[in-house]
């Protein structure tokens, strides 16, 4: 069958769009065909979506379906940035994808403002991904048995889970939580360098095929949302999620005065009346001005899954006028991030981590670092022009052109 052909039995609904990828040699006819076809049948003109030069045969095997090209964000780069970290040490160029104007000159001074001050520094607190499914039984007395069943034979379940994967292991099995006749067990595992969520729901999966062979329970679901996937959540904070990561630093006086044009006071009077206050009184989870920004442009420069910024979004800032030097903190506690796996083996997204000195293995805690050294320098920043009140005309001046 040629093209014309192809698309004209997708228009008359004889094909779907993925049955092209089985008629067609390659990946990249398979992407060009469907993306004519959306062209016929919108009257759209694709031209830039069609010019690409990622690998679609790779892309076609994990990363998409339904391909029809790819889309470009602009790239750049913020630093040098200094930081002080147990994996992360030196100075390093923060590659950012964005459209926001401003964004990337705000990170670029916030790294200027710390590199001048010697360095942030930076602390691995925790590293882990959840799954957490969710089990019906007919009672609470039975959804308790379930629970000690699961906390009984802990060992057992660690051997099968972690006969699924060469990096994955299962650390815990907790909190158990038990609503009515419901039991939520969210497993905890360490994942290497990768994010684990493929690696977790597939040894989670199989542990609950040996809970179904000895238990009368019914797996509802693998995921029973208290893992919590991709939506900010309280448990998440609490007991973590991804990595756990925070990162500080004494900021002097004339640098605050010089670079940040402001004062230790006046961020210290918007951190606490703006993320402190202002969040606590409209509900939210995340004590913060804008992590989520720097966690955007981070996700989509390195080739994370960008539903997680959903998670990275939570945190919360600190900042103390000491004598007119400011000490300031930011603070993750769900930071799913990765080196191996998922988009990072997309060849822009491996181009983006190769500016951070990342290749794949042993770097995840190095990355998780250097993301929470740029969180802090993007919070800075944009609390300084809050407290100068400069923000309302950078983004003028830069987002506006
Ligand atoms: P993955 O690409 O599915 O798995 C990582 C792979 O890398 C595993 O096969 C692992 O082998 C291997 N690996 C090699 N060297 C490694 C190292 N040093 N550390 C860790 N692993 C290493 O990635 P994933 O992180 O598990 O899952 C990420 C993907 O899941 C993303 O694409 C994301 O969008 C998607 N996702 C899935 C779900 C879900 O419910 N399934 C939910 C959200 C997101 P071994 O396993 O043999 O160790």
């Amino acid at each position: 069958m040629n093209k014309e052909e192809i698309i004209k039995k997708l228009i008359n609904g004889e094909l779907k769009l993925y049955q092209i990828d089985k008629i067609t040699e390659n990946a990249k006819d398979a992407t060009d065909i469907r993306r004519e076809f959306i062209e016929t049948i919108t009257d759209s003109k694709l031209d830039k979506i069609a010019d690409y030069t990622l690998d679609m045969e790779s892309a076609n095997k994990k990363n998409i379906e339904n391909s029809i090209g790819t889309i470009q964000i602009p790239i750049g780069v913020a630093g040098p940035l200094k930081i002080n970290g147990a994996y992360a040490n030196g100075d390093f160029y923060i590659p950012l994808a964005t459209t926001e104007g401003a964004l990337v000159a705000s990170i670029n001074r916030g790294s200027s403002a710390i590199t001048s001050s010697g360095g942030v520094n930076t602390v691995l607190i925790d590293d882990k991904m959840t799954r957490a499914p969710v089990i019906k039984t007919n009672s609470a007395k039975e959804a308790i048995n379930i629970k000690n069943w699961f906390e009984n034979n802990f060992n057992r379940l660690k051997e099968i889970a972690e006969s699924t994967t060469s990096h994955g292991k299962l650390l815990k099995i907790d909190p158990i939580l038990i609503v009515g006749n419901l039991v939520f067990p969210r497993f905890v595992y360490s994942t290497g360098d990768s994010m684990g969520m493929n690696m977790v729901t597939i040894a989670t999966e199989k542990v609950l095929d040996e809970f179904n062979k000895e238990n009368s329970g019914h797996v509802v679901a693998l995921s029973g949302n208290v893992c919590v996937d991709k939506k900010p959540a309280a448990i998440n904070l609490i007991e973590g999620r991804g990595k756990t990561v925070t990162a500080d630093i004494i900021i002097p006086e004339e640098i605050v005065k010089n670079k940040l044009k402001t004062t230790a006071k006046a961020i210290e009077e918007v951190n606490t009346y703006k993320n402190l206050i202002g969040s606590a009184i409209s509900g939210s989870m995340a004590f913060n001005a804008h992590y989520a920004n720097m966690i955007g442009a981070i996700f989509l420069a390195t080739g994370q899954d960008e539903a997680h910024i959903a998670e990275g979004s939570l945190g919360i800032t600190t900042a103390e006028d000491r004598d007119g030097d400011l000490y300031f903190s930011v603070n993750m506690n769900d930071l799913p991030i990765a080196t191996i796996g998922g988009g990072t083996s997309v060849e822009t997204a491996k181009e983006g981590l190769a500016i951070l000195g990342i290749n794949g293995t042993g770097d995840v805690k190095k990355f998780a670092e250097i993301v929470i050294a740029t969180v802090l320098a993007g919070e800075l920043s944009l609390l300084a022009a809050l407290s100068a009140g400069h923000l309302a005309r950078a983004h003028k001046e830069l987002g506006r052109a």
